[in-house]
């Protein structure tokens, strides 16, 4: 297949042009299709694939479909402002969350769409204030994200589309709790609404039980 063949629109096709993305890579062949299906994911993938392009130009399709961007969290005196955004991408590291944040701003550049990244070891109330202007789609290392959620600074409740980018990784440096606490305790809808889409070099049982917990009747997809 090539870019045109799936339902991207005139703005995520221009985009793709200017980075001079000519043919998609194998996984973007396998994966586009699979996700503009709205069906759960699990591939294999490793970094260099184009995994990223992958999951965002459907997320950004989708999004845009639904009607970007989502508005400022309205401000109610005394309560703070929970920013709720329709896409949430987690990473491993702070390096990884931000060349997303980059790839999502290349993608989506002309339209609506808000994209904020969020990671710890940086001023957390900068990005409190990005937040605070409205977000589509949400880009964060998981512990950063546990605080904001703690702080009820973001809201999980209307994601639609939730990534586990290099999940092997994540789970390397030991983050599985707070992706079991991101996931479990924080107002996410029901898996009916919520795609998952969950990017692994490899695929030991740690993962297989990750994937049977949080996807729904999945692909899986090895490239
Ligand atoms: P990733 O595996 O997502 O980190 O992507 C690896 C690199 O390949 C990045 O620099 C992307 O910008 C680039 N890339 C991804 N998809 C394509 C494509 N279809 N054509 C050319 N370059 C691409």
């Amino acid at each position: 297949i090539s870019f045109t063949d799936v339902d991207l629109g005139d703005v995520i096709l221009s985009n793709i042009k200017y980075a001079k993305y000519t043919k998609p890579t194998p996984v973007q062949k396998s994966a586009l299709p699979i996700i503009f299906k709205n069906r759960d994911l699990m591939a294999c993938a490793q970094t260099g694939s184009g995994k990223t392009a992958a999951f965002l130009l459907p997320i950004i399709s989708g999004i845009l479909l639904d009607g970007a961007p989502e508005p400022p969290a309205s401000y109610k005196p005394g309560v703070p402002r929970a920013a709720a955004p329709r896409a949430l991408v987690l990473a491993p590291t702070r390096e990884l969350a931000q060349q997303i944040y980059n790839e999502a701003n290349k993608f989506s550049y002309g339209s609506p769409i808000q994209s904020v990244v969020i990671y710890g070891g940086a001023e957390v109330f900068n990005q409190i204030n990005e937040l605070d202007k409205g977000v589509d789609i949400l880009v964060a290392t998981t512990g950063r994200l546990v605080d904001l959620l703690l702080r009820g600074r973001v809201t999980l409740s209307k994601i639609k589309y939730l990534v586990l980018d290099e999940a092997d990784r994540m789970l390397d440096m030991g983050f599985e709790p707070q992706i079991r606490q991101i996931i479990g305790d924080f107002d996410m809808p029901g898996s009916r609404d919520r795609q998952t889409l969950m990017f692994s070099a490899t695929f030991p049982k740690q993962i297989q039980a990750l994937a049977s917990d949080f996807l729904s009747n999945y692909i899986f997809l090895k490239v």
